[in-house]
């Protein structure tokens, strides 16, 4: 039974984070470490503040949490210092705690009873927070064994990519008998989890401890083979019986009409990002970096965040950070303004803190290079961005240009869908008006046998959809294979 008044007597109390002047000097995760005892004495205390208020929207799909996280039942057990059954409520929902409690915008803490009525309390439960502690907890005191399967079905499964759609999907048919083996064209495993998200956010070791589970359990893994390339499809289909295509969204927007976008120096921020991520992994110094250079990141959302941190902790001179649309009245902070509650677009990140300078309404005209064909300012426009009759924007120069000095410029501007190739068309499907893959109630595609999740099917998104559309497109693999299933499928097809 929790305790429905912890919150009237426990102040809201987020982790805290290492300075800033120590951690820009190095790539470990933002938050600062504690003993497994200082972290459940206050972990437990803000499970507390929990009531269990019957409403629980944090759990629900549509409202909070996509995995239907079964949240005040963990902050109670937490409350009571029970720790494993804790995690076993925890994993019961989600294959990666370990993930979503380091990188997740947590929508169910916007969704919280508490931060709804936030006049009347200090806020949302830390159920971040609390997450990542179970987690971490779990895997400190061997919580977490590999779960092998009781029988084996006999059947082959390919799943295509190795992020965390990828790997929710093949986890969950390992478990349940299938034989999986999952496809990845990079060198390592992990998707954006691996190359997207630095490591400031998500320290590597905590992906390879969980793959080293899934390995034991049994999935099998294939590395720099690029499935529609280097294994054709029809060898595809007739060694598998079922195909998970978790390939992500990975086609970035970019803006190769403006002026200068050719020149060197002036890159799209994954590029960057990718780069900077194998540097940590010692494959050797970036060719991208911002050592001492004037960096200006495009685009004001998670992943321009992400090269804001790297910047800085590559030593740039300085970094501006641009976007179209207007401040919020007041830089606001994480805990003050949680996604959903604000745009995207506009949330802070820890990075923020850093340092840098974020400008609004402004958008790039052009880029002005020396004789060597390098980039060295840009020339920016004061902007207004209004909407057509149709909905769609519409962003307007007003006022002066601006020229701001550049030696490294980073285009942030989103993702428009799957990438386009042999891999789509030997298999027949073609992409949506969002540039996904379409997909019928039980998560298969067009070709029969071809399931789909996870950014491929939804988008550019987040990792806790991710591993919701893995977890929810295993179940319809299970049934297609053997005609029923017990695995969950907490969420459904857009
Ligand atoms: P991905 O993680 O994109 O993985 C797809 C994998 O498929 C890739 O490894 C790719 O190499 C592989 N692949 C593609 N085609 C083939 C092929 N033909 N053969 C073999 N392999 C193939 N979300 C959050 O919740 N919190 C964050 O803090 C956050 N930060 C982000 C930062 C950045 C910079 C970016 C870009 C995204 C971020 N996201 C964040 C979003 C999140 O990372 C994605 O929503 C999530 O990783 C999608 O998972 P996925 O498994 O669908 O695809």
């Amino acid at each position: 039974m929790a305790d429905p008044q912890g919150f009237l007597h426990v102040a809201k109390q987020e982790a805290r984070k290492r300075p800033v002047d120590e951690r820009i000097h190095d790539w470990r995760e933002v938050y600062a470490p504690q003993s497994p005892c200082e972290r459940a004495r206050e972990v437990s205390e803000q499970a507390r503040r929990c009531m269990d208020c019957g409403i629980p929207f944090c759990h629900s799909s549509s409202a909070g949490c996509p995995l239907g996280n079964l949240i005040p039942e963990w902050n109670d057990l937490v409350r009571r210092g029970r720790w494993d059954a804790a995690a076993e409520r925890l994993h019961a929902t989600n294959n990666f705690p370990e993930f979503t409690g380091r990188v997740c915008p947590a929508p169910c803490e916007a969704a919280c009873v508490l931060a709804l009525a936030d006049t009347h309390t200090t806020g949302s439960v830390t159920i971040k927070r609390i997450e990542q502690a179970i987690a971490d907890t779990a895997w400190e005191r061997d919580f977490v064994p590999p779960v092998r399967a009781a029988l084996r079905t006999g059947k082959n499964v390919a799943v295509v990519g190795s992020g965390p759609a990828g790997l929710a999907a093949a986890q969950q048919l390992t478990r349940a008998g299938h034989e999986v083996t999952v496809y990845e064209r990079d060198d390592r495993l992990g998707g954006l989890l691996r190359y997207g998200i630095p490591e400031f956010k998500l320290e590597k070791s905590v992906v390879e401890r969980r793959l080293s589970q899934m390995r034991v359990e049994g999935t099998h893994f294939v590395t720099e083979v690029e499935v529609g390339v280097d294994l054709a499809v029809p060898d595809l289909r007739d060694r598998f019986d079922a195909v998970v295509l978790a390939t992500g969204a990975l086609l970035a927007r970019d803006n190769p009409d403006v002026e200068g976008r050719r020149l060197d120096g002036v890159h799209l921020a994954m590029e960057h990002l990718v780069a900077s991520n194998h540097e940590c992994e010692g494959d050797g110094a970036t060719p991208i970096s911002a050592k001492g250079k004037h960096v200006v990141i495009i685009g004001g959302g998670d992943t321009g965040a992400d090269c804001l941190g790297t910047a800085h902790r590559q030593g740039a001179l300085s970094v501006t950070q641009l976007d179209y649309h207007p401040a919020l009245p007041e830089e606001r902070d994480e805990a003050s303004a949680p996604w959903p509650a604000w745009p995207m677009v506009l949330r802070t990140s820890p990075a923020h803190a850093e340092g840098g300078v974020r400008r609004y309404e402004v958008a790039v005209q052009r880029f002005l290079g020396d004789a060597s064909g390098h980039v060295h300012s840009m020339v920016l426009a004061e902007v207004r961005l209004t909407r057509d009759e149709h909905g769609r924007r519409v962003i307007t120069p007003v006022g002066e240009e601006i020229e701001l000095p550049c030696d490294l410029a980073l285009f942030a501007i989103g993702f428009e869908g799957v990438e386009h190739g042999p891999l789509l068309d030997d298999l027949g499907l073609v992409t949506n008006r969002r540039g996904a893959l379409s997909c019928a109630a039980d998560w298969q595609t067009a070709t029969p046998g071809v399931f789909v999740c996870g950014d491929a099917h939804r988008g550019a998104s987040l990792v806790v959809w991710a591993i919701a559309e893995g977890r929810s497109a295993a179940r319809g693999v299970d049934v297609y294979l053997t005609g029923s299933s017990e695995l969950p499928a907490p969420v459904h097809p857009t």
